[in-house]
């Protein structure tokens, strides 16, 4: 399942963190995937619910938003969202786009609580 080996990574990334803020625990996780990158929310949500108990995230609470496909034509320099898989520039009709967003994962905010305060 390729959406547990990105929450093994993930989990690196948020001990990690933790242990620079001095955090306590972990209380909310956000992520940006890409329509494009090839990982289901669903199974990422429910890799991360089960991976996180035991760890300083156990009462986190992930968060997933879905960023659009966004192009640009190549041809004609139009920009433009893509709702269906349909690759042609809307403007021109050309095929050769270039894609601008979509097709990443990007860790966007982790909610830190330490006991200290
Ligand atoms: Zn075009």
């Amino acid at each position: 399942m390729h959406e547990l080996s990105i929450v093994a990574g993930l989990f690196e990334t948020l001990s990690a963190q933790a242990r620079e803020n001095r955090a306590a625990r972990i209380t909310g996780v956000t992520l940006r995937i890409g329509r494009l990158s090839g990982v289901v929310p669903e199974l990422l949500e429910s890799a991360f619910d089960m991976y996180k108990k035991g760890t300083i995230a156990e009462a986190a609470k992930l968060t997933v938003e879905v960023v659009p496909l966004r192009v640009r034509c190549r041809a004609c320099g139009a920009e433009r969202g893509v709702e269906s898989y349909v690759f042609l520039c809307a403007a021109c009709a050309s095929p050769d786009l270039e894609i601008l967003q979509g097709t990443e994962m990007i860790l966007e905010r982790i909610e830190l609580e330490s006991d200290d305060a």
